[in-house]
């Protein structure tokens, strides 16, 4: 595949914006966008049935010479609000409907809770129906409860502009409201993986299965392979429209139509995320920050079946209150959502959380980990600590907590698990290694050094525990203490080569200052052996008899420590006497060209048993190398 993650960012006059309405129901929501766009949202369903081409179904606003503004006005009072959270995501202004007969009414007051949760930053307080208010006390009243209302939200300062969609007072206005605020919104740059959350699925004869959904991240492409998540279905893009024209490149920020070539429409649902392949992993188990609202009847307890929203998804999900007891209205806290089905979910979405019935809001927040490494334990310190750097901390931060994975990550894995711009997570990571947040070993894998310096730690107390247990051996067998880890070869390797007071020789592992210490007992058996093979060194007493003096552990311990030398099961010599025989060999070799058994057995003195073995011994080290009766000299120096 040749289309790459990351694309040039794009000019501002590329920039499209998109705007929502919310408000209570009847407030004059659609009559507002017929007035300012000539285009009624009510009528959308009836065109999109006969569409000749890629319909959108949303309503745009051209004004002046700014690009098109689509406006998200979803009709239909059944589910209201879950219809306008399937939108809501990715607008940039909001225009907050209040009747100005009725005021703040309870769904006002739900959709600004809900605005405040998902961070629109901006928007403007439309006082509608002004016609129908003769009395400016009244309107200066309704004013300042609008205020009241707003303020500590993220609409505290968003103007109240009055209009009268009927008798178009107001109208000029609000449009110029519109372009000074739009004006103020940073650009949305086109960097990272193109990410549209599905909000409407149908067909169009002739063309196939169209998606639409305001397009996040990144720009799509005609001829883009793109992936359906959570589906792993796989499609190519075969036109793009955006505000009825049809296009070959759509850009973040706009409402885009999209026909995809390879996915039939059956298998695409609302709330489903088309992005490029293999770009998101599907999730059932996310951590989140979650603000309960201050107006919600009950306490969020532990379990609580819930609907969560996020994107254009609504997913069923249960309620993990990770450090209280219960969640009173009005609290935050850290919870675990357990999803019935898996989402396509990246870290930093904002979410909504509903109460099934009577369905009512009760929360939100932000996604602090897509994909949480287990259940945590509830009231787990360390488990709090973590989330809490992750919500707070740089992007440095934020990064090696994402690398606090159970084993070193590539560093492509691990951009795709944090979601950051190839851009902005190489600036991440070059800062969390020189932090000393993150270590990179020589293999160019990365973790993050609190997870390295655990493991350090765990292979401590493994090591601490097995020298404990067995004082007279001189390390703990590497795959043990592998397998005990469960960690890679590879990881160990790495692992080993940055600690510090551990050493590994050949295949054990062991505390440097481990070393084997005899008890009195011990020491004084042990001091009666080696006489016992001083005295006769080339015909010392066997393995068995040496186990029957000093015991099975502490002749291990001997040989271990290379005091003894063990050549065949039973048969064993001191270090000295090893030495002296392996010369003697090695010389009787140079001078005669070869050595029998025999002539090795005349030469020290010794038994058949003893010259067998150890001349086998040193064949199977190729010192020696038998030819016939005769050993010659082998392969290997020494
Ligand atoms: P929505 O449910 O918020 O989309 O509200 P609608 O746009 O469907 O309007 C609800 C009712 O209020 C309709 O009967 C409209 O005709 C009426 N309405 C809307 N705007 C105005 C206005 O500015 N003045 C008056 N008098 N009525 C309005």
């Amino acid at each position: 595949m040749s289309q790459s993650l990351s694309r040039a960012p794009l000019a501002n006059h590329t920039h499209m914006c998109v705007i929502g309405t919310a408000g209570h129901v009847d407030h004059g929501k659609s009559t507002l966008v017929r007035a300012l766009t000539g285009i009624d949202p009510d009528r959308l369903a009836e065109e999109k049935a006969r569409a000749m081409t890629i319909d959108l179904g949303f309503a745009w606003l051209s004004l002046g010479n700014h690009p098109p503004i689509g406006i998200i006005d979803v009709p239909g009072h059944r589910d209201f609000i879950e219809n306008m959270l399937a939108g809501i995501g990715g607008i940039d202004l909001v225009l907050l409907v209040i009747a100005a007969d009725e005021g703040m009414m309870p769904q006002t007051r739900e959709h600004l809770a809900i605005i405040d949760l998902l961070g629109i930053q901006r928007g403007i307080i439309v006082l509608s129906k002004i016609d129908l208010i003769d009395d400016p006390e009244w309107l200066s009243l309704i004013q300042d409860d609008i205020r009241a209302a707003v303020s500590g939200t993220t609409l505290s300062s968003a103007p109240i502009v009055p209009v009268s969609a009927v008798l178009g007072t107001g109208l000029d206005a609000l449009q110029s409201a519109i372009l000074l605020e739009l004006a103020h919104l940073p650009p949305r740059p086109s960097i990272g993986a193109p990410r549209l959350p599905i909000d409407r699925v149908f067909t169009v004869s002739g063309f196939g299965t169209v998606v639409t959904g305001t397009l996040y991240n990144g720009s799509l492409r005609v001829g883009d392979t793109v992936e359906l998540f959570p589906t792993g279905l796989v499609g190519r893009i075969r036109g793009l429209q955006s505000y009825k024209q049809t296009l070959n490149i759509a850009f973040p920020g706009s409402r885009t139509a999209v026909n995809i070539a390879g996915i039939d429409h059956t298998a695409v649902q609302r709330g489903m995320v088309l992005g490029f392949p293999g770009q998101l992993t599907p999730t059932t188990l996310i951590d989140v920050r979650f603000r309960h609202l201050p107006d919600t009847p009950h306490v969020l307890k532990h379990n609580t079946a819930v609907k969560l929203f996020v994107g254009a998804a609504e997913i069923n999900a249960h309620v993990r209150l990770l450090d209280t007891e219960e969640l009173p209205a009005g609290m935050e806290g850290w919870l675990q959502l357990r999803l019935d089905t898996p989402a396509a979910i990246a870290q930093g979405d904002h979410f909504i959380v509903r109460r099934p019935s009577p369905a009512e809001t009760i929360g939100g927040g932000i996604v602090v980990d897509p994909h949480p490494a287990s259940r945590w334990k509830r009231f787990t310190p360390s488990v709090i600590a973590a989330l809490n750097t992750r919500l707070q901390g740089t992007p440095a931060q934020r990064l090696a907590q994402t690398a606090h994975t159970h084993e070193p990550i590539k560093r492509t894995a691990l951009q795709k698990l944090i979601g950051y711009s190839d851009h902005d997570f190489a600036i991440a990571l070059q800062s969390a290694l020189d932090e000393g947040l993150m270590i990179v070993f020589p293999d160019d894998t990365l973790i993050a050094a609190e997870r390295a310096h655990a493991l350090i730690a765990a292979i401590y107390d493994e090591l601490n525990e097995y020298h404990r247990l067995n004082p007279l051996r001189r390390g703990m067998p590497r795959e043990e203490l592998r397998s005990r880890l469960r960690i890679k070869h590879t990881t160990l390797t790495a692992i080993l080569e940055i600690a510090p007071g551990l050493v590994q020789e050949s295949d054990m592992v062991r505390r440097t200052d481990h070393i084997v210490r005899f008890t009195k007992a011990q020491q004084t058996a042990v001091d009666n052996l080696m006489r016992c093979m001083s005295d006769t060194p080339f015909t010392p007493p066997s393995f068995a008899e040496a186990a029957a003096l000093v015991g099975n552990e502490v002749l291990h311990a001997l040989i271990e420590r290379g005091d003894v030398v063990q050549v065949q099961p039973d048969v064993i010599f001191s270090r000295a006497a090893y030495d002296e025989l392996v010369s003697g060999v090695l010389s009787m070799i140079e001078y005669y060209g070869a050595v029998t058994v025999s002539q090795f057995r005349d030469r020290y003195n010794t038994s058949r048993k003893y010259a067998v073995g150890l001349l086998e011994h040193l064949d199977s080290l190729a010192i020696t190398r038998r030819e016939g009766d005769s050993h010659v000299r082998g392969r290997s120096v020494r």
